[in-house]
């Protein structure tokens, strides 16, 4: 047969250009790139092997073994793992069509030209499942010979890493695959033995299986979540979270722990300090890997841990569940489930620990992964107590992030609930007028900027008692709040007495001339400043929750629901347009104009259209002219 070329899918082409053209200091992580790969096919057979045995027979144990050819100039690493056919070759190694080369060349692209960011974007290049193509740092030509286990026939891959790669039929004596490097001619520092040691001891000393250099092995070479604790050291830990992460920045925390009981299991799981840029993805899946007595069975257990957890990275080794389960069977299976609640209590635990050891750090974490634990109040009720005593919020009334218990602690005499209002972003929260009379009063309200805010609050009923209540609805009862403050009865009074005589006259006015454009027209007891606000009616949708429903197509037409419009009676605005309801009668025509002109006011307030823009400008300008005439 004869060789087969093949064009690199474009995007592979670009990303090759720019591998290749990097002046990227560390190119020794190529080799951390190919072990890896190794193991991961050796990982792959094993668990093959388990339903499978004839493919590792005659050769039961897995290895990857380095070899050098200084008069060559070659690096060969080589693994009898399970090996490529020609489809895998073809399909994998060339014409990638998975997300992450574009999300790889995307990264690169926003570095630009700025050197430190485009570094950093390479030293993470295993994370977009591109690491093979890292070798092309160092190599001029690479050429793989693989055979793929149980297949008979072998086949060689090579590539000058310019647009084309070829495919030959290849002789191999076992199965597995040979990734031989063809070092540059200023890249033979890896044709040192002691180089190539350093660096597997540096990046790849947690490789479950033997490293093989000549007759010596490099590595450890025992999983490290088997071994004590004690003996391992925190860079240890951090490359074997690189490792198993496709991650590269530190772990936030450590979570390395045995477990005895009805099932045992170890545990090596870390939070990420960096959010990878996978966490909103719709599918929501979690990836830590679940092996059982060592074996590798699956990155893609559902159950193991819940979406709202899907920021942990990490391994599960279990003694304890059937070997040859499949993964589908998996996520039914009762053991999983137990191990899945001890870890997830586990987790709780020891971010409650790290909260209280140091606050500071610990919002590093909520920042970054908080939105993603919210989840959780959604979808487990069972846990909802302790997510909530984890949440960190921001408030009106203080700098930086609170616990729900620090907002309780500060509630006012007779403050009854949890306020809260949702919006866009804290700017947007603090600048809603229907924040003013809880200012005025000093009654603190949480901020609720994360889009999931509004899919748990709905189903949280209350923290320790206080029920959470929204700002922006109807029913604030604030006055029961003055009421602790103020002399009880004085101003009960005050509250009582319409302050201007007309008032009545007025809602009944403008009500009239709103129609149906409103739910209803009351006073408010939560301006002080502004002349009108909306709220929502007790029931109804919440006003960002409606306008976020409609971004994302979930409810349809333009308008927002009638709202409830508040009036200030306080504000001058509002005596001057009562004095005229209360002489003129509430049918007067000025009243009529005004009642749109304040609907208008309140929903630019709210950042949204004016009903009807033309007619609105036409009130505009007919007050303008009348203001300035007199
Ligand atoms: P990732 O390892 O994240 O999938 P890579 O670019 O490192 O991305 O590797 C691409 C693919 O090439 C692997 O997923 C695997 O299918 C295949 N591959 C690479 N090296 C080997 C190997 N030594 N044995 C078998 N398959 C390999
Ligand atoms: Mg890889």
């Amino acid at each position: 047969m004869a060789t087969e070329k093949h064009a690199f899918q474009a995007e592979v082409g670009k990303l090759l250009d720019i591998v290749a053209h990097s002046l990227y200091s560390q190119k020794e992580i190529f080799l951390r790139e190919l072990v890896s790969n190794a193991s991961d096919a050796c990982d792959k057979l094993r668990h093959l092997a388990l339903t499978q045995p004839d493919l590792t027979a005659g050769d039961p144990g897995f290895r990857i073994t380095l070899s050098i050819d200084k008069k060559a100039r070659t690096l060969t690493v080589s693994d009898n793992g399970i090996g490529m056919d020609k489809d895998d070759l073809v399909g994998v190694l060339g014409t990638i069509a998975r997300s992450g080369t574009q999300a790889f060349a995307a990264s690169l692209a926003e570095a630009g030209k700025d050197k430190d960011r485009k570094d950093a974007a390479i030293s993470l290049i295993g994370q977009f499942g591109v690491g093979f193509y890292s070798a092309f740092m160092v190599a001029d030509l690479v050429e793989v010979v693989t055979r793929k286990a149980g297949a008979d026939g072998a086949w060689k891959w090579s590539s000058d890493g310019k647009g084309e790669f070829t495919i030959e039929p290849a002789e191999r004596a076992g199965r597995g695959t040979d990734v031989i490097v063809h070092l540059k001619k200023d890249e033979k520092e890896y044709l040192e033995d002691a180089r190539i040691e350093h660096i597997v001891r540096t990046y790849s000393d947690h490789i479950g299986l033997p490293i093989m250099l000549g007759e010596r092995t490099l590595n450890t070479a025992s999983a490290l979540w088997t071994r004590d604790r004690k003996d391992i050291t925190e860079d240890q830990y951090r490359e074997f979270y690189h490792h198993a992460a496709h991650a590269f920045d530190d772990p936030w925390m450590t979570l390395h722990n045995r477990v005895e009981g009805v099932i045992g299991y170890t545990n090596l799981l870390f939070i990420p300090s960096m959010r990878p840029f996978d966490l909103f993805h719709p599918d929501r899946a979690t990836s830590v890997k679940l092996y059982v007595k060592k074996v590798f069975i699956t990155d893609r257990c559902e159950g193991l841990l819940p979406p709202y957890l899907r920021f942990m990275k990490g391994v599960v080794d279990s003694e304890d569940l059937p070997l040859n389960i499949s993964r589908e069977m998996m996520q039914h299976n009762p053991l999983v489930a137990k191990i899945s609640q001890g870890l997830v209590k586990r987790v709780f635990g020891e971010l409650k620990k790290a909260a209280e050891k140091d606050a500071d750090n610990y919002t590093t974490f909520w920042e970054t992964f908080g939105p993603v634990l919210k989840e959780g109040l959604c979808e487990d009720k069972g846990n909802q107590d302790k997510i909530l005593e984890l949440a960190r919020f921001r408030s009106s009334s203080r700098p930086g992030w609170i616990s729900l218990a620090d907002y309780v602690a500060a509630m006012k005499d007779g403050q009854e609930a949890i306020y809260y209002i949702a919006a866009e972003d804290p700017e947007a929260a603090l600048a809603s007028p229907q924040l003013e009379g809880f200012k005025a009063k000093g009654v603190e309200v949480l901020l609720m900027t994360d889009p999931v805010d509004e899919f748990w609050l709905p189903r949280v009923a209350k923290f320790q008692d206080k029920a959470f209540k929204s700002a922006t609805r109807g029913g604030a009862d604030l006055s029961k709040v003055a009421a602790s403050d103020a002399k009880a009865d004085g101003e009960k009074k005050a509250e009582d007495a319409p302050k201007h005589e007309g008032l009545d006259a007025l809602l009944a006015g403008i009500k009239t001339a709103l129609g149906t454009k409103v739910k209803d027209v009351r006073l408010s007891e939560r301006l002080t400043d502004s002349p009108v606000c909306l709220v929502a009616d007790e029931g109804d949708l919440d006003i960002n929750l409606e306008r976020l429903l409609k971004q994302h197509k979930q409810l349809s037409g333009q308008d927002l629901s009638p709202r409830v419009l508040e009036i200030n009676p306080d504000h001058a605005l509002t005596a001057r347009l009562a004095g005229i309801a209360r002489d003129k009668g509430p049918a007067d025509p000025a009243l009529h104009e005004a009642a749109f002109m304040l609907l208008d006011q309140a929903r630019i307030l709210e950042g949204e259209p004016v009903v009807d823009p033309q007619a609105f400008s036409r009130r505009l300008s007919k007050l303008m002219a009348q203001g300035l005439a007199a």
